[in-house]
């Protein structure tokens, strides 16, 4: 029970293919005491039909990232409950669809804005959220993807905006350590999940990766929640300010 005694708090869980819902099932399967944040009443209808898989009932605290006062008062619900926080998990993006489509030589200033704010800066509120209640250390980990430093096509501004949440990772990394907090991204391969669905000729890209991978596959949910759980515990308890590939080996390969 590698998170029996912890406290976490996972956002982003959306449905039952969310990335945020494989982290969740990890955890739980190790007895973490888990908070599942949900953005409106849409993902909590999502997060009620799945939610009795977990062992332990889940605190659920609605939270839009990008409110600061639904933000205050998710942690105040957080705190009044659990009393500290071990874990954060960030699994959070959203970009509209034009900005996915088109060149990105064409990003509009509002389109530009808004993925930036809420795929990355979001990160920043929520770790502004969680440190007062991570009083004897904690584990943050923040989902990204391969677009932050390759160009991948149709990936357009959600790769700016990862290359910030990536860079986030390393300067909140940097400033929490003092306190033991660390901060890692962990960046996954394609997965079939809504968010995904946004990004053009999707299916496109997770056939290249399973052709290139060195593993010669995707990478399934399973594998990313259970290196997220990795993140989260005490086994990773001298790593942070890395990102983590679970992407089958597709990173490393020539071509
Ligand atoms: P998803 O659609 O299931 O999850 C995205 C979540 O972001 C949703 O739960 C949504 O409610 C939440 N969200 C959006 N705006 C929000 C806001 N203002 N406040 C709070 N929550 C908000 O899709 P997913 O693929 O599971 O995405 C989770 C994370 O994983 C994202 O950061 C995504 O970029 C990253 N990622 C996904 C893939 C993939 O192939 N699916 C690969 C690598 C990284």
């Amino acid at each position: 029970m590698l998170m029996q005694n912890k406290f976490c708090l996972v956002t982003g869980v959306a449905n039952h293919r969310s990335i945020a819902w494989a982290i969740a099932q990890s955890l739980d399967r190790e007895g973490a005491r888990l908070a599942l944040s949900y953005l409106g009443e849409r993902e909590k209808e999502g997060i009620d039909k799945i939610v009795d898989q977990l062992q332990q009932p889940p605190l659920l605290v609605p939270c839009d990232a990008t409110n600061d006062e639904s933000v205050a008062a998710a942690f105040a619900a957080i705190g009044q409950e659990f009393g500290r926080l071990d874990g954060l998990v960030h699994s959070i993006a959203f970009a509209k669809r034009e900005d996915l489509e088109g060149r990105y030589t064409d990003t509009s200033r509002d389109g530009y804005h808004l993925a930036l704010e809420v795929s990355a800066y979001t990160l920043n509120i929520l770790v502004r959220g969680a440190e007062p209640l991570m009083t004897e250390g904690g584990s943050v980990v923040a989902m990204t993807y391969l677009g932050s430093e390759r160009v991948i096509p149709h990936y357009n501004v959600m790769g700016v905006a990862k290359a910030a949440l990536e860079a986030g990772v390393r300067y909140l990394a940097g400033e929490l350590g003092a306190k033991g907090i660390r901060v890692n991204g962990l960046s996954a391969g394609p997965i079939k999940t809504l968010a995904a669905r946004g990004i053009r000729d999707f299916a496109s890209m997770l056939k290249i990766h399973e052709e290139r991978a060195a593993l010669r596959r995707n990478v399934n949910v399973e594998e990313v929640g259970n290196t997220a759980l990795f993140l989260s515990s005490d086994l990773s308890s001298g790593i942070t300010g890395e990102v983590i590939y679970v992407d089958g080996g597709y990173r490393i390969m020539g071509m």
